[in-house]
């Protein structure tokens, strides 16, 4: 039987830095599920010379370990402290100030620190719902201020709403624990740097260059069943070969387990099924913190039909119901696939932020769609999502959609790939501190640390970014080489 010294379970980001950082002193493999490494960074060949990011896109915090990595990798296209220059519109065609946008995120943002001074995190008895709070102060905010007229009032509060969701990624603001989000902390430094064309795949082939062996790296392999021999002092990891149908078994002394929180959701028992005393550990943070989805529809023009060098457009949702009219194109395609006309109108009336990507001569438009929309997006037809952001976006602006035909549209599925499920972690209405600190600790059945837990969500302060699965696969990395070097 194969035996190596430690195994990591997952090749996204965590488990590349956990690679990396055990270096060459020490026998490790990499088992992967999927066929790629990266996990949730997918960068996607989209065009000739056009590369999109189907996940993670932005690096978070200048001042972040992961930001000077790529800066001296040179990938960084612009960092964020580049002034906003959105297109905010309304259902009617109506162009609004984008400082006025600007001014209400400032209101959101107090709102935010306004809840964070009245519910103290230790005093708080109970969780209170960001959606309870938040919402209503910001509302207030716009009413009371001279510079919101009334009909502006509700669509951009449902604009911040939906913002929200889309950043801290969870099924609902009745969901987000308000008390943990205030104890949330960003990366440091300025927020959202963009990337050059190339995206994070420059990253994610610097992280496996310090993987000098390719027998090192199994991919399409599933790590299914991890259990403790305590007379060998030994994990014994039943492993899927997915390409040769084949099952193998293997030995290790540690294991760094860095699979999404999705993923344990699904499977956590069934893998450990012989270590009680891990799923007494783990079971409730398991359940309990939520995991969120996030989906993009990628639009890809050969002409732009929005003002040179705006960086997003912003639906505000004046309207009554009906947001467009369909064209008969898409008319027929949702009529010949069966899809409920009122999923359009929804799909619609849900799309709220279009990014363009700026490291292109390509007008590409980004859609982002958080919460159920992010999973109803997932299980239809790809042009058909696209043509409806399209049709949406055209009839904002109120130009003619076919003067600006949509070449092609790209739609991540983060749910519906069974070795994510989702996009990233939250802290949802049900955790707490705890499951925060149970979700990371290690698993020491011998008194030895054998699995250590990496990965976004096991981050304490900024669990949910890339950063989070860098520190933290680096950190499992530390603790195993320590742990190896004092019993040498
Ligand atoms: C749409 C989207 C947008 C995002 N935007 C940003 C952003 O702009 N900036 C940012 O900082 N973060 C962003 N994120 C979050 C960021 O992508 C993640 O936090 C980070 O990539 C997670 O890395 P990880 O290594 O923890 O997990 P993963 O990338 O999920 O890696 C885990 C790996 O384990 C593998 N695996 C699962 N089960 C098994 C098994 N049984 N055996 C073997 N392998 C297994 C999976 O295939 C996967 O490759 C975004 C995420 C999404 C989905």
């Amino acid at each position: 039987m194969e035996s190596t010294q430690v195994i990591i379970v997952g090749g996204g980001v965590a488990g590349l830095a956990a690679a990396k950082n055990l270096g060459t002193g020490i026998k490790y493999v990499l088992i992967e599920a999927q066929n790629y490494l990266g996990g949730r960074i997918l960068t996607v060949d989209a065009a000739p010379d056009l590369f999109i990011d189907m996940g993670a896109q932005y690096v978070l915090g200048n001042k972040s370990a992961l930001y000077n990595v790529c800066n001296e990798l040179r990938i960084l296209f612009r960092d964020d402290d580049t002034p906003d220059d959105a297109v905010v519109v309304t259902t009617e065609g109506k162009i609004i100030n984008s400082e006025l946008m600007d001014k209400a995120a400032d209101f959101w943002e107090r709102s935010i620190d306004e809840a964070a001074d009245k519910f103290d995190s230790r005093k708080a008895r109970k969780p209170i719902c960001f959606a309870e709070f938040v919402p209503r102060r910001f509302e207030k905010r716009l009413v009371s201020s001279s510079l919101f007229t009334q009909n502006l009032i509700e669509p951009i509060t449902n604009y911040f709403i939906k913002l929200e969701m889309t950043d801290a990624n969870c099924s609902s603001l009745y969901d987000l624990n308000l008390i943990e989000y205030s104890n949330y902390e960003n990366p440091p430094g300025a927020y959202e740097n963009e990337l050059k064309n190339g995206g994070y795949r420059p990253f994610i082939n610097y992280l496996k260059s310090f993987i000098h062996n390719d027998e090192q790296i199994r991919l399409n392999c599933e790590v299914t069943r991890v259990k403790f021999l305590a007379e060998e002092r030994k994990l014994l990891v039943e492993i899927n070969d997915l390409q040769k149908q084949q099952t193998k078994t293997m030995l290790c002394d540690h294991m760094i387990w860095t699979t999404s929180l999705g993923y344990l959701k699904d499977h956590f028992r069934r893998i450990f099924t012989d270590e009680k005393d891990l799923i007494q550990q783990k079971q409730n943070a398991i359940a309990n913190i939520g995991f969120g989805l996030l989906n993009k529809v990628v639009l890809i023009y050969t002409k732009k039909f929005w003002r040179e060098n705006a960086d997003s457009i912003k639906l505000l949702h004046t309207g009554k119901v009906k947001i467009f009219e369909m064209s008969d194109l898409l008319r027929h395609q949702v009529y010949t696939e069966r899809i409920d006309p009122n999923v359009v109108q929804e799909i619609a009336h849900e799309l709220s932020y279009c990014g363009v990507l700026p490291s292109t001569n390509i007008p590409v438009l980004i859609c982002w769609f958080a919460g159920p929309i992010a999973l109803v997006i997932e299980n239809l037809n790809e042009q058909i999502v696209g043509q409806i952001c399209h049709e949406t976006i055209c009839s904002y602006l109120k130009v003619d959609q076919n003067s600006y035909p949509l070449v092609r549209t790209l739609k991540s599925e983060w749910h519906s790939n069974k070795y994510i499920r989702g996009s990233y972690s939250y802290q949802s209405i049900h955790s707490n501190k705890q499951d925060e600190h149970e979700l990371r600790a290690s698993y020491a059945p011998d008194g030895v640390q054998r699995i250590l837990f990496a990965g976004e969500a096991t981050h304490e302060q900024h669990y949910g970014t890339v950063n989070a699965a860098f520190e933290t696969g680096i950190e499992a990395a530390k603790k195993v080489l320590s742990i190896v070097n004092s019993r040498q």
